[in-house]
Protein backbone atom coordinates (compact mmCIF):
# COMPACT_ATOMS: atom_id res chain seq x y z
CA UNK A 1 0.00 0.00 0.00
CA UNK A 2 1.10 3.17 -1.01
CA UNK A 3 1.59 5.65 1.85
CA UNK A 4 -0.58 8.74 1.91
CA UNK A 5 1.45 11.61 0.94
CA UNK A 6 1.81 14.51 3.41
CA UNK A 7 0.09 17.08 1.19
CA UNK A 8 -2.94 14.56 1.41
CA UNK A 9 -2.57 14.76 4.78
CA UNK A 10 -2.82 18.33 5.25
CA UNK A 11 -6.11 18.57 3.23
CA UNK A 12 -8.00 16.07 4.48
CA UNK A 13 -7.41 17.74 7.90
CA UNK A 14 -8.48 21.16 6.05
CA UNK A 15 -11.49 18.71 5.03
CA UNK A 16 -12.55 18.40 8.21
CA UNK A 17 -12.35 21.75 9.96
CA UNK A 18 -14.21 22.76 6.60
CA UNK A 19 -16.94 20.60 7.31
CA UNK A 20 -17.11 21.14 11.01
CA UNK A 21 -16.92 25.10 10.63
CA UNK A 22 -19.41 24.81 7.43
CA UNK A 23 -17.32 26.74 5.05
CA UNK A 24 -18.78 27.54 1.27
CA UNK A 25 -17.21 25.20 -1.25
CA UNK A 26 -15.59 28.06 -2.99
CA UNK A 27 -13.54 28.91 -0.08
CA UNK A 28 -12.93 25.14 0.84
CA UNK A 29 -11.18 24.67 -2.49
CA UNK A 30 -9.50 27.76 -2.26
CA UNK A 31 -7.68 26.75 1.05
CA UNK A 32 -7.28 22.82 -0.93
CA UNK A 33 -4.34 23.80 -2.80
CA UNK A 34 -1.33 26.84 -2.34
CA UNK A 35 -2.35 29.88 -4.22
CA UNK A 36 1.12 29.88 -6.12
CA UNK A 37 4.19 27.55 -6.36
CA UNK A 38 7.32 27.96 -8.26
CA UNK A 39 10.27 25.16 -9.26
CA UNK A 40 13.39 26.51 -10.19
CA UNK A 41 16.43 24.42 -11.81
CA UNK A 42 19.64 26.27 -10.33
CA UNK A 43 22.99 25.19 -12.07
CA UNK A 44 25.58 25.56 -9.82
CA UNK A 45 29.32 25.74 -10.76
CA UNK A 46 30.93 23.09 -7.88
CA UNK A 47 34.55 23.46 -6.34
CA UNK A 48 36.08 20.41 -9.34
CA UNK A 49 34.68 22.20 -12.14
CA UNK A 50 31.73 20.45 -12.93
CA UNK A 51 27.80 22.18 -12.87
CA UNK A 52 25.54 20.66 -11.10
CA UNK A 53 21.60 21.26 -10.95
CA UNK A 54 19.70 21.32 -8.24
CA UNK A 55 15.85 21.41 -8.05
CA UNK A 56 14.22 24.00 -5.58
CA UNK A 57 10.46 25.21 -4.86
CA UNK A 58 9.04 27.78 -2.89
CA UNK A 59 5.29 27.85 -2.45
CA UNK A 60 3.16 30.19 -0.87
CA UNK A 61 -0.28 28.37 0.16
CA UNK A 62 -2.22 31.43 1.50
CA UNK A 63 -1.83 34.87 1.77
CA UNK A 64 -4.80 36.23 2.59
CA UNK A 65 -3.86 37.10 6.24
CA UNK A 66 -0.71 38.35 4.84
CA UNK A 67 2.80 38.20 3.58
CA UNK A 68 3.51 34.05 3.42
CA UNK A 69 5.98 33.14 5.89
CA UNK A 70 8.06 29.92 6.09
CA UNK A 71 11.40 28.03 6.47
CA UNK A 72 13.73 26.97 3.68
CA UNK A 73 14.50 23.27 3.86
CA UNK A 74 17.89 21.84 2.49
CA UNK A 75 16.91 18.05 2.37
CA UNK A 76 17.63 15.32 -0.39
CA UNK A 77 14.54 13.36 0.21
CA UNK A 78 12.61 16.29 -0.38
CA UNK A 79 9.34 16.53 -2.37
CA UNK A 80 7.05 19.17 -3.88
CA UNK A 81 4.51 17.52 -1.64
CA UNK A 82 6.35 17.81 1.48
CA UNK A 83 6.96 21.26 0.72
CA UNK A 84 2.77 21.84 -0.03
CA UNK A 85 2.12 20.35 3.29
CA UNK A 86 4.18 22.64 5.00
CA UNK A 87 3.44 25.39 3.75
CA UNK A 88 -0.37 24.92 4.67
CA UNK A 89 0.28 23.92 7.65
CA UNK A 90 2.32 27.49 8.16
CA UNK A 91 -0.85 29.29 7.32
CA UNK A 92 -2.92 27.56 10.06
CA UNK A 93 0.08 28.27 12.50
CA UNK A 94 0.78 31.68 11.76
CA UNK A 95 -3.32 32.17 11.86
CA UNK A 96 -3.52 30.56 15.47
CA UNK A 97 -1.35 32.88 16.70
CA UNK A 98 -2.77 35.53 15.28
CA UNK A 99 -0.06 37.51 13.58
CA UNK A 100 -0.63 39.54 10.58
CA UNK A 101 1.10 36.25 8.04
CA UNK A 102 -0.05 33.58 5.95
CA UNK A 103 1.85 30.04 5.54
CA UNK A 104 4.89 29.87 2.71
CA UNK A 105 7.86 26.66 2.76
CA UNK A 106 10.47 26.31 0.45
CA UNK A 107 12.47 23.66 -0.08
CA UNK A 108 16.04 22.37 -2.17
CA UNK A 109 16.57 19.16 -3.06
CA UNK A 110 20.18 18.58 -2.02
CA UNK A 111 22.72 17.04 0.53
CA UNK A 112 24.31 19.67 2.70
CA UNK A 113 26.36 17.59 4.17
CA UNK A 114 28.14 16.91 0.93
CA UNK A 115 28.59 19.97 0.20
CA UNK A 116 31.62 22.81 0.69
CA UNK A 117 31.29 26.29 2.27
CA UNK A 118 31.29 28.18 -0.96
CA UNK A 119 29.25 25.61 -2.74
CA UNK A 120 26.65 26.34 -0.37
CA UNK A 121 27.10 30.03 -0.55
CA UNK A 122 26.51 29.56 -4.40
CA UNK A 123 23.37 27.52 -3.96
CA UNK A 124 21.98 30.25 -1.40
CA UNK A 125 22.48 32.76 -3.96
CA UNK A 126 21.53 31.31 -7.26
CA UNK A 127 18.58 30.27 -5.03
CA UNK A 128 17.58 33.27 -4.74
CA UNK A 129 18.24 35.09 -7.73
CA UNK A 130 15.76 32.34 -9.49
CA UNK A 131 12.81 33.64 -7.03
CA UNK A 132 13.28 36.79 -5.90
CA UNK A 133 10.60 38.02 -8.17
CA UNK A 134 8.03 35.72 -6.26
CA UNK A 135 9.34 36.29 -2.62
CA UNK A 136 9.08 39.78 -0.92
CA UNK A 137 9.02 41.69 2.73
CA UNK A 138 5.01 42.56 1.15
CA UNK A 139 4.49 38.82 -0.64
CA UNK A 140 6.81 36.10 1.27
CA UNK A 141 9.51 35.64 3.45
CA UNK A 142 11.96 32.95 3.84
CA UNK A 143 13.30 31.92 7.26
CA UNK A 144 15.75 29.14 7.99
CA UNK A 145 14.72 25.46 8.63
CA UNK A 146 15.97 21.93 7.98
CA UNK A 147 19.40 21.79 7.51
CA UNK A 148 19.50 26.01 6.56
CA UNK A 149 21.54 28.46 9.22
CA UNK A 150 21.77 32.12 9.76
CA UNK A 151 24.99 32.50 7.84
CA UNK A 152 22.57 30.79 4.93
CA UNK A 153 19.93 33.59 5.66
CA UNK A 154 22.82 35.97 5.97
CA UNK A 155 23.62 34.86 1.97
CA UNK A 156 20.35 35.38 0.75
CA UNK A 157 19.67 38.23 2.20
CA UNK A 158 23.17 39.81 0.81
CA UNK A 159 22.10 38.51 -2.72
CA UNK A 160 18.48 39.58 -2.23
CA UNK A 161 19.74 43.39 -1.41
CA UNK A 162 22.17 43.24 -4.06
CA UNK A 163 19.46 42.92 -6.80
CA UNK A 164 17.34 45.67 -5.12
CA UNK A 165 19.82 47.67 -4.91
CA UNK A 166 19.45 48.61 -1.41
CA UNK A 167 18.69 47.46 2.74
CA UNK A 168 16.03 44.78 2.67
CA UNK A 169 16.52 42.89 6.18
CA UNK A 170 13.14 41.90 6.47
CA UNK A 171 13.50 39.85 3.12
CA UNK A 172 14.19 36.85 5.44
CA UNK A 173 14.50 35.88 9.13
CA UNK A 174 16.36 33.86 11.17
CA UNK A 175 19.65 35.90 10.20
CA UNK A 176 22.58 36.46 12.61
CA UNK A 177 21.75 39.21 15.41
CA UNK A 178 24.67 41.56 13.36
CA UNK A 179 22.70 41.31 10.43
CA UNK A 180 19.17 41.95 11.87
CA UNK A 181 18.28 39.17 13.53
CA UNK A 182 15.91 39.29 16.67
CA UNK A 183 17.00 38.73 20.01
CA UNK A 184 14.98 35.32 21.83
CA UNK A 185 14.94 33.66 18.49
CA UNK A 186 17.37 30.35 19.43
CA UNK A 187 14.52 29.81 22.96
CA UNK A 188 11.46 31.34 21.05
CA UNK A 189 9.87 27.90 20.37
CA UNK A 190 10.30 26.22 23.61
CA UNK A 191 9.37 28.88 26.12
CA UNK A 192 6.24 29.41 23.61
CA UNK A 193 5.70 26.04 24.13
CA UNK A 194 6.35 26.06 28.05
CA UNK A 195 3.88 29.44 27.85
CA UNK A 196 0.73 27.15 26.75
CA UNK A 197 1.71 24.35 29.07
CA UNK A 198 1.51 27.46 32.02
CA UNK A 199 -1.73 28.70 30.69
CA UNK A 200 -2.85 25.32 30.18
CA UNK A 201 -2.16 24.40 33.94
CA UNK A 202 -4.10 27.70 35.05
CA UNK A 203 -7.48 26.89 32.71
CA UNK A 204 -7.26 23.21 34.10
CA UNK A 205 -6.79 24.17 37.60
CA UNK A 206 -3.62 22.07 37.70
CA UNK A 207 -0.68 22.09 40.22
CA UNK A 208 2.52 22.29 38.07
CA UNK A 209 5.53 22.89 41.07
CA UNK A 210 8.15 20.04 41.79
CA UNK A 211 5.86 17.95 38.91
CA UNK A 212 8.42 15.99 36.34
CA UNK A 213 8.49 16.31 32.77
CA UNK A 214 10.06 14.19 29.89
CA UNK A 215 11.63 15.94 26.62
CA UNK A 216 12.28 13.28 23.48
CA UNK A 217 14.87 15.44 21.88
CA UNK A 218 17.90 17.52 22.63
CA UNK A 219 18.38 19.61 19.68
CA UNK A 220 17.65 23.49 19.82
CA UNK A 221 14.03 22.80 20.71
CA UNK A 222 14.14 19.96 23.61
CA UNK A 223 17.27 21.17 25.01
CA UNK A 224 16.04 24.92 25.48
CA UNK A 225 12.47 23.10 26.94
CA UNK A 226 15.16 21.60 29.61
CA UNK A 227 16.79 24.56 30.42
CA UNK A 228 14.21 26.49 31.04
CA UNK A 229 10.92 23.83 32.12
CA UNK A 230 12.08 25.05 36.20
CA UNK A 231 12.62 28.57 35.43
CA UNK A 232 9.28 29.11 33.81
CA UNK A 233 6.82 26.14 35.69
CA UNK A 234 8.91 24.93 38.52
CA UNK A 235 8.52 21.46 36.74
CA UNK A 236 11.62 19.13 37.24
CA UNK A 237 13.04 17.42 33.92
CA UNK A 238 13.52 13.53 34.87
CA UNK A 239 13.97 12.15 31.60
CA UNK A 240 16.09 13.41 28.06
CA UNK A 241 16.97 11.71 24.95
CA UNK A 242 18.52 12.34 21.38
CA UNK A 243 18.96 9.86 18.54
CA UNK A 244 21.63 7.89 20.69
CA UNK A 245 20.04 6.92 23.47
CA UNK A 246 17.97 8.00 26.39
CA UNK A 247 18.86 8.80 30.50
CA UNK A 248 16.60 8.99 33.56
CA UNK A 249 17.23 10.35 36.82
CA UNK A 250 13.76 10.04 38.84
CA UNK A 251 14.98 12.75 41.43
CA UNK A 252 15.54 15.24 38.62
CA UNK A 253 18.45 16.35 36.16
CA UNK A 254 20.89 18.76 36.82
CA UNK A 255 20.37 20.54 33.45
CA UNK A 256 23.15 22.77 33.28
CA UNK A 257 25.81 19.45 34.31
CA UNK A 258 23.91 17.93 31.18
CA UNK A 259 24.42 20.87 29.12
CA UNK A 260 28.03 20.74 29.71
CA UNK A 261 28.30 17.04 29.42
CA UNK A 262 26.21 17.24 25.67
CA UNK A 263 28.72 20.00 24.26
CA UNK A 264 31.45 17.65 25.40
CA UNK A 265 30.31 14.44 24.02
CA UNK A 266 27.91 15.86 21.12
CA UNK A 267 24.89 13.62 23.33
CA UNK A 268 23.07 13.57 26.40
CA UNK A 269 23.90 9.57 27.09
CA UNK A 270 26.12 8.46 29.80
CA UNK A 271 25.56 11.12 31.77
CA UNK A 272 26.83 10.58 35.28
CA UNK A 273 24.45 9.76 37.97
CA UNK A 274 21.79 8.53 35.40
CA UNK A 275 20.22 5.52 33.99
CA UNK A 276 20.45 4.13 30.07
CA UNK A 277 17.13 3.58 29.24
CA UNK A 278 15.56 3.71 25.74
CA UNK A 279 13.69 5.85 23.72
CA UNK A 280 10.60 3.62 23.72
CA UNK A 281 11.07 3.56 27.27
CA UNK A 282 11.06 6.66 27.58
CA UNK A 283 8.34 8.07 26.19
CA UNK A 284 6.05 5.07 28.30
CA UNK A 285 7.24 6.28 32.12
CA UNK A 286 4.76 8.23 34.34
CA UNK A 287 5.45 11.72 34.11
CA UNK A 288 3.58 14.69 34.41
CA UNK A 289 4.22 16.67 31.07
CA UNK A 290 5.99 14.72 28.11
CA UNK A 291 7.40 16.76 25.29
CA UNK A 292 8.02 15.42 21.86
CA UNK A 293 10.82 17.64 20.74
CA UNK A 294 12.40 15.36 17.94
CA UNK A 295 10.68 13.89 14.85
CA UNK A 296 7.41 13.20 13.32
CA UNK A 297 5.42 9.86 13.74
CA UNK A 298 6.30 8.91 17.57
CA UNK A 299 3.07 8.51 19.13
CA UNK A 300 0.95 5.82 17.26
CA UNK A 301 -1.73 3.40 18.51
CA UNK A 302 1.25 1.10 18.84
CA UNK A 303 2.61 3.08 22.01
CA UNK A 304 -0.36 5.45 22.92
CA UNK A 305 -2.18 3.12 25.82
CA UNK A 306 1.08 2.71 27.40
CA UNK A 307 1.47 6.79 27.64
CA UNK A 308 1.13 7.89 31.28
CA UNK A 309 1.19 11.48 31.48
CA UNK A 310 -1.34 14.23 32.28
CA UNK A 311 -0.16 16.46 29.54
CA UNK A 312 1.49 16.48 25.88
CA UNK A 313 2.99 19.06 25.12
CA UNK A 314 3.81 18.95 21.46
CA UNK A 315 7.14 20.79 20.39
CA UNK A 316 7.85 18.34 17.25
CA UNK A 317 5.92 18.55 14.44
CA UNK A 318 3.69 15.83 14.03
CA UNK A 319 4.86 13.32 16.66
CA UNK A 320 1.32 11.47 17.29
CA UNK A 321 -0.81 10.25 14.27
CA UNK A 322 -4.28 10.60 13.97
CA UNK A 323 -5.46 7.23 15.22
CA UNK A 324 -3.36 7.68 18.49
CA UNK A 325 -4.93 11.32 19.24
CA UNK A 326 -8.09 10.06 19.53
CA UNK A 327 -7.45 7.52 22.02
CA UNK A 328 -5.42 9.98 24.14
CA UNK A 329 -8.41 12.44 23.84
CA UNK A 330 -10.55 9.71 25.07
CA UNK A 331 -7.62 8.84 28.00
CA UNK A 332 -8.28 12.24 29.07
CA UNK A 333 -4.50 13.14 28.54
CA UNK A 334 -4.53 17.20 27.48
CA UNK A 335 -2.86 17.37 24.65
CA UNK A 336 -1.27 20.83 23.13
CA UNK A 337 -1.39 20.43 19.75
CA UNK A 338 1.99 21.18 17.30
CA UNK A 339 0.71 24.42 15.48
CA UNK A 340 -0.23 25.49 18.85
CA UNK A 341 2.45 24.21 21.27
CA UNK A 342 5.82 25.21 18.91
CA UNK A 343 4.46 28.82 17.74
CA UNK A 344 6.74 30.44 19.57
CA UNK A 345 9.62 30.57 16.69
CA UNK A 346 7.23 32.13 13.96
CA UNK A 347 5.76 34.57 16.62
CA UNK A 348 9.49 35.51 17.29
CA UNK A 349 10.44 35.46 13.44
CA UNK A 350 7.45 38.14 12.69
CA UNK A 351 8.89 40.30 15.76
CA UNK A 352 12.28 40.06 13.43
CA UNK A 353 9.93 41.49 10.61
CA UNK A 354 8.86 44.24 12.46
CA UNK A 355 11.97 45.18 13.71
CA UNK A 356 13.33 45.32 10.12
CA UNK A 357 10.73 47.56 8.93
CA UNK A 358 10.94 50.02 11.94
CA UNK A 359 15.00 49.65 11.80
CA UNK A 360 14.98 49.70 15.49
CA UNK A 361 15.57 47.00 17.68
CA UNK A 362 14.03 45.56 21.27
CA UNK A 363 15.60 44.36 24.05
CA UNK A 364 15.08 40.74 25.11
CA UNK A 365 12.64 41.58 28.06
CA UNK A 366 10.60 42.79 25.46
CA UNK A 367 10.44 40.26 22.97
CA UNK A 368 9.91 38.00 25.97
CA UNK A 369 6.63 39.73 27.18
CA UNK A 370 5.04 39.98 22.95
CA UNK A 371 5.60 36.66 23.03
CA UNK A 372 4.29 35.57 26.33
CA UNK A 373 1.03 37.90 25.23
CA UNK A 374 0.95 35.99 21.68
CA UNK A 375 1.06 32.52 23.26
CA UNK A 376 -1.13 33.50 26.22
CA UNK A 377 -3.90 34.65 23.76
CA UNK A 378 -3.56 32.20 20.93
CA UNK A 379 -3.84 29.09 24.26
CA UNK A 380 -7.18 30.89 24.98
CA UNK A 381 -8.86 31.03 21.63
CA UNK A 382 -8.22 27.43 21.14
CA UNK A 383 -9.43 26.24 24.88
CA UNK A 384 -12.32 27.99 24.26
CA UNK A 385 -12.81 26.62 20.99
CA UNK A 386 -12.25 23.28 22.73
CA UNK A 387 -14.74 23.78 25.37
CA UNK A 388 -17.39 25.23 23.21
CA UNK A 389 -17.67 22.64 20.98
CA UNK A 390 -16.30 19.72 23.05
CA UNK A 391 -13.90 18.66 20.66
CA UNK A 392 -9.84 17.80 21.35
CA UNK A 393 -7.39 20.71 20.99
CA UNK A 394 -6.16 19.64 18.17
CA UNK A 395 -9.60 20.13 16.13
CA UNK A 396 -9.95 23.22 17.94
CA UNK A 397 -6.42 24.75 16.83
CA UNK A 398 -7.58 23.96 13.25
CA UNK A 399 -11.02 25.69 13.30
CA UNK A 400 -9.81 28.91 15.35
CA UNK A 401 -7.06 29.05 12.46
CA UNK A 402 -9.14 27.97 9.29
CA UNK A 403 -12.15 30.01 10.49
CA UNK A 404 -9.84 33.25 10.55
CA UNK A 405 -7.72 32.94 7.09
CA UNK A 406 -11.69 31.98 5.40
CA UNK A 407 -13.00 35.49 7.39
CA UNK A 408 -9.98 36.89 5.55
CA UNK A 409 -10.06 35.64 2.04
CA UNK A 410 -13.63 36.49 2.12
CA UNK A 411 -13.32 39.96 3.18
CA UNK A 412 -11.33 40.63 0.36
CA UNK A 413 -13.47 39.50 -1.93
CA UNK A 414 -11.55 36.38 -3.16
CA UNK A 415 -14.16 33.77 -2.28
P1 LIG B 1 17.29 19.56 16.01
O1 LIG B 1 17.77 18.91 14.78
O2 LIG B 1 18.06 20.71 16.61
O3 LIG B 1 17.12 18.48 17.19
C1 LIG B 1 16.46 17.27 17.02
C2 LIG B 1 16.77 16.38 18.23
O4 LIG B 1 16.04 15.16 18.10
C3 LIG B 1 18.23 15.98 18.34
O5 LIG B 1 18.59 15.96 19.70
C4 LIG B 1 18.24 14.54 17.79
O6 LIG B 1 19.31 13.77 18.30
C5 LIG B 1 16.92 14.06 18.28
N1 LIG B 1 16.42 12.89 17.54
C6 LIG B 1 16.46 12.65 16.22
N2 LIG B 1 15.93 11.45 15.93
C7 LIG B 1 15.53 10.93 17.12
C8 LIG B 1 14.89 9.73 17.50
N3 LIG B 1 14.59 8.80 16.59
N4 LIG B 1 14.61 9.53 18.80
C9 LIG B 1 14.93 10.47 19.72
N5 LIG B 1 15.54 11.61 19.44
C10 LIG B 1 15.83 11.85 18.14
O7 LIG B 1 15.79 20.01 15.68
P2 LIG B 1 14.91 21.10 16.43
O8 LIG B 1 15.07 22.42 15.76
O9 LIG B 1 15.13 20.99 17.90
O10 LIG B 1 13.44 20.57 16.06
C11 LIG B 1 12.84 19.48 16.75
C12 LIG B 1 11.38 19.39 16.32
O11 LIG B 1 10.73 20.64 16.57
C13 LIG B 1 11.16 19.11 14.83
O12 LIG B 1 9.99 18.35 14.68
C14 LIG B 1 10.93 20.51 14.26
O13 LIG B 1 10.18 20.47 13.05
C15 LIG B 1 10.13 21.13 15.37
N6 LIG B 1 10.15 22.61 15.37
C16 LIG B 1 11.30 23.30 15.54
C17 LIG B 1 11.27 24.69 15.56
C18 LIG B 1 12.51 25.49 15.83
O14 LIG B 1 12.38 26.68 16.12
N7 LIG B 1 13.71 24.89 15.78
C19 LIG B 1 10.07 25.37 15.38
C20 LIG B 1 8.88 24.64 15.20
C21 LIG B 1 8.95 23.25 15.20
Amino acid sequence: MEAINPFEMAQRQLDTAAEKLGLDEGTHMFLRNPQHEVKVNIPIKMDDGTTKVFTGFRIQHSTARGPAKGGLRWHPDETVNTVRALATWMTWKTSVVDIPLGGGKGGIICDPKTLSEGEKERLARAFIRAVARDIGTQSDVPAPDVNTTPQIMAWMMDEYEAINQGSVPGIITGKPLALGGSKGRTDATARGGLITVREAAKALDLELEGKSMIIQGFGNVGKWCAILAKEMLGVNVIAVSDEYGAIINEQGLDIDQLCKHYDRTGSVKDFPGTKAITNTELLETKCYILVPAAIEGVITEKNVHKLDCKILLELANGPTTPEADEILYKKGTFLIPDFLANAGGVTVSYFEQVQNTYNYYWELEEVHKRLDDKMTSAFSAVFEMAQAEKIDMRQAAYLVAVKRVAEAAKLRGWV
